[in-house]
């Protein structure tokens, strides 16, 4: 049987999986073949608004012609020499990211999780070379709930039982507390050989938690005062998801070192980088510090024309405009409905809250209903919906999904 002639149904594409993958997801049922913008079609044709853009991974729209162009050129000239040799788009890239986001220095990876490694790595060394602390006894302080990534040095410092059970033993140095609270960080920050304090600026795996105003610019504040170092992980809230190019853009703060990842590519291409001034990136050296595919030419095209349809469309402005909107919509449709307790957010990166426990199937079955009238997210931590749509959405098309949210929430049995 040749199944690449073959035109397959989606239930025997899912057989497929199921049979022949490992079981380390659990997909809503639709199989997606074609996606243009904000649209997406299955296998059979059918089309759905995408309300989740691959995790943010997709802020510039499906297939954007600009990105996708910049991407099939570049393969079909130079794909790949690895860091042993110089190529001629790594120099124009580098200096394009570092203008663009305000540092000396930028050091390419490909994977959110290998970018946060990176931050990890870097302030660890920052730590004992410049800071003066003894070696191997860096501490770097990070919040409960949190979410970077999928590695064992990450998901040892995770309190998700998912993520870290039987995946022991754990790697040690790391101090957890409670996100949003400033007073948690200057107690941690007492403690001796604090070397940084790892921070989403929105957390969005954990259910689209937006910390109290004056969260970031206190704790940034907090570590300045302790010669700590602030490191942000904007891999899902960066590049124009919350209304501004970055996050921590709402206050103002500037990390001491910036990690970036899914919508670096719009979701091409697996990029991902780590930003820093030359006073914590120049600690490493040659050879101490690598990836084969990291700052590969198609990688630093395809970057370059994802971050210049950021500007030219002004996504962040339409992501901050769109994002007010929204909520209002769901809050008018949450004060006649039971179903839905809740909206939070900010820009284009939002949750509902189900009115049910977290153990609940009731999130998963709405899904299931959007999926129906054509409308494509996914549960997040039980009864949390994330909606997250392309940043290219018009007016007119947020207004179409939300009416499909409204029927769908008011139809709905539980
Ligand atoms: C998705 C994500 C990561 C991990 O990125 P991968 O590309 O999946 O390794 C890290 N941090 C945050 C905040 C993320 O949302």
């Amino acid at each position: 049987m040749d199944m690449i002639q073959e035109k397959l149904s989606s239930s025997q594409l899912m057989e497929l999986e199921d049979k022949h993958g490992a079981h380390n997801y659990h997909p809503l049922p639709v199989v997606l073949a074609k996606g243009e913008g904000v649209h997406v079609w299955d296998v059979e044709g059918k089309h759905y608004f995408d309300f989740l853009s691959a995790y943010s991974a997709v802020n510039q729209g499906h297939c954007h012609p600009k990105i996708v162009k910049a991407m099939a050129d570049q393969a079909g000239t130079l794909a790949l020499t690895s860091r042993a040799f110089y190529n001629d788009s790594l120099g124009v890239y580098e200096k394009f990211m570092t203008e663009f986001f305000g540092f000396d220095k930028v050091l390419p990876m490909n994977t959110g999780a290998e970018a946060v490694e990176t931050a990890i790595k870097l302030a660890r060394k920052w730590a004992y070379e410049k800071k003066g602390i003894a070696e191997n006894e860096a501490k770097i302080i990070v919040c409960e709930n949190n979410f970077h990534g999928r590695t064992t040095t990450i998901i040892s410092f995770s309190n998700d039982p998912d993520a870290r059970k039987n995946f022991g033993p754990y790697t040690p140095g790391f101090i957890r507390i409670q996100y949003d609270d400033l007073s948690a960080l200057e107690n941690a920050l007492k403690e001796e050989n604090v070397a940084a304090f790892l921070v989403e600026p929105i957390q969005g795996e954990a259910g689209v938690y937006v910390p109290q105003e004056g969260y970031l610019s206190g704790a940034l504040e907090l570590c300045k005062k302790n010669n700590v170092l602030f490191i942000a992980d904007e891999v899902q809230t960066g590049i124009a998801r919350t209304g501004e190019l970055l996050a921590c853009d709402h206050e103002n703060v500037k990390p001491d070192i910036l990690i970036l990842g899914k919508a670096l590519s719009g979701g091409n291409y697996p990029v991902s980088a780590v930003l820093a001034n030359d006073e914590i990136m120049m600690v490493i050296k040659p050879g101490q510090h690598g990836s084969t595919f990291g700052g590969n030419p198609v990688a630093a095209k395809v970057a370059i024309a994802a971050l210049e349809v950021v500007r030219d469309e002004k996504l962040s402005e339409n992501a901050m405009r769109l994002g007010e909107l929204f909520r209002k919509e769901m809050n008018r449709i949450i004060e006649s409905s039971d179903l839905v307790v809740k909206v939070r957010g900010k820009g284009l990166l939002n949750a509902i809250i189900v009115n049910d426990t977290p153990d609940s199937d009731t999130a998963w079955r709405l899904c299931l209903s959007l999926r129906d009238n054509g409308l494509l997210a996914k549960p997040t931590h039980g009864n949390i919906i994330r909606f997250a749509p392309p940043l290219v959405m018009t007016e007119e098309q947020l207004m179409e999904c939300v009416a499909i949210i409204e029927k769908t929430i008011t139809e709905f049995v539980k």
